[in-house]
């Protein structure tokens, strides 16, 4: 068996030890030694040394692609968990690079020259935007609620209705959550019907708040019964019990022109406050399009509380996310929402979807034989709406989807389509500016390799 020293220093490895440092090479070393050595005791034969080098170089390449790198999204899903949620527009990343390549007043007053809150200028812009008196950026929303229900309703009761008691996904569950912050959970109303007075009979001396949690990703339809906000305010007002939502999606913008037809339904932030409720805690990555974050906003002295709790200093946020909400919150200001990509994703119409897949065709050629326009619905994942989005999209008629996808995967940068009915489709809504010419050059490559097929 080569010596590992010999191994990593072989010259065949100098663009590996590039690729991922010397140090991690040596890890890979002595994984890849470690397999032959058990392929040896089995019987098998010594390796070569070129086949160790080789192995070693290959696993060096697949580490690195590990590492989270750019994708194309074309799957239509806008906030797609696992491709990273929202992307930031271009002044959050002017201002990250600006905050990051050096010093900042991060926790500093440039004026007095003394130490200042952090966050506490991102914090005013987010209350004035959404009309609270204040507002608290955690690190998500699954630490906003945590935090919400660990500052108000540790060791007391908390009401929340049956139909509310909500799975997002990645293992968000209300139930623990509530567990989790020391409060005891009291179920009102059923799955599908719960009334004010279901809510107000549950109310005694133990009760903390009561809790409403926004269903997100799922409806019951039917025979069914939610009291709306103003109702339950009203309750929380009447009785001295403070009302706390888990709002999730964040949505801020409240006209609704046709562009945002598709989220008429969808609750805003600024309604919640209006409405009176006195903690609302919303992502910061899902439709408000920004970094992951975790807002709170609502009364000043319900804000204040949750600060001073132990656990926000263990949820607070680097100088990056607020570097990058900075330029959010900046976009918002100007009410520039084609700023903001999942805005103008959300924004686009299907004329214009249309056009897009029209020109991926037209440079396709004669290998757009194999592709159609189609008619589908995008959908805005992340746990937020339960509705899809009217779109339009490629579709690739080929013998085998999954070998295709695959193929479009292994182009660089990947691009990730998904399967519909036996068919690939691409949808543009999710293709960024810019990044059509990778889709086509994609699509070209994996037909190109099913040619004949
Ligand atoms: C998405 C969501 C959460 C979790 O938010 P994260 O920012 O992913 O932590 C919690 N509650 C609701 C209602 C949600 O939609």
């Amino acid at each position: 068996m080569p010596k590992i020293d010999k191994v990593v220093e072989a010259p065949e490895l100098d663009e590996s030890r590039a690729l991922v440092g010397r140090q991690a090479l040596v890890a890979i070393a002595r994984d890849v030694l470690g397999h032959f050595r058990s392929r040896v005791r089995a019987g098998g034969a010594a390796p070569a040394f070129t086949e160790v080098v080789d192995s070693v170089r290959t696993a060096a390449l697949r580490r690195r692609e590990t590492a989270p790198r750019r994708v194309v999204n074309a799957t239509g899903v806008l906030l797609h968990t696992n491709l990273g949620r929202a992307p930031l527009p271009a002044a959050s990343l002017e201002r990250i690079a600006r905050v990051a390549s050096g010093y900042s007043s991060l926790e500093y007053d440039v004026e007095t020259g003394e130490r200042s809150r952090r966050g506490v200028s991102v914090e005013s812009a987010l209350a004035t935007l959404t009309g609270a008196e204040s507002a608290l950026v955690v690190n998500n929303n699954a630490a906003a609620v945590l935090l919400a229900l660990t500052a108000v309703a540790r060791g007391r009761e908390v009401v929340v209705s049956r139909g509310e008691l909500v799975e997002i996904g990645g293992g968000f569950r209300i139930p623990e959550v509530l567990e989790r912050s020391n409060a005891t959970m009291v179920e009102v109303g059923t799955t599908n019907r719960t009334r004010v007075e279901d809510y107000e009979r549950a109310l005694t001396a133990q009760t903390a708040c009561i809790l409403r949690v926004h269903p997100s990703n799922f409806v019951i339809s039917g025979f069914t019964e939610r009291p709306n906000l103003a109702a339950l305010a009203e309750l929380s007002r009447r009785r001295g019990v403070p009302l706390i939502e888990d709002l999730g999606g964040g949505l801020v913008v409240e006209s609704f022109d046709d562009a945002f037809a598709s989220l008429r339904h969808e609750p805003t932030v600024q309604a919640s406050v209006r409405a009176g409720v006195d903690l609302t805690c919303f992502s910061l990555d899902k439709l408000f399009g920004g970094p992951q974050g975790g807002a709170i906003v609502g009364g000043a002295s319900f804000v204040d509380r949750l600060r001073k709790d132990p656990l926000a200093r263990a949820l607070r946020v680097d100088k990056l996310t607020l570097a990058a909400l900075d330029g959010v919150l900046d976009a918002y200001a100007r009410r520039d929402h084609d700023a903001i990509p999942v805005l103008r994703q959300l924004r686009a119409t299907p004329a214009m979807l249309e056009d897009r897949v029209e020109a991926w065709r037209a440079a396709l050629g004669e290998r757009a034989e194999r592709t159609s326009r189609v008619v589908t619905v995008s959908e805005t994942g992340g746990g937020t709406l339960s509705g899809g989005i009217p779109s339009v999209a490629l579709a690739v008629h080929v013998p085998s989807p999954d070998d295709f996808t695959k193929r479009l995967r292994e182009h660089e940068p990947p691009v990730i389509a998904r399967i519909d009915n036996g068919a690939v489709v691409l949808d543009p809504r999710t293709v960024l500016p810019g990044e059509d010419d990778e889709v086509v050059s994609a699509l070209q490559a994996a037909l190109e390799s099913f040619d004949g097929e």
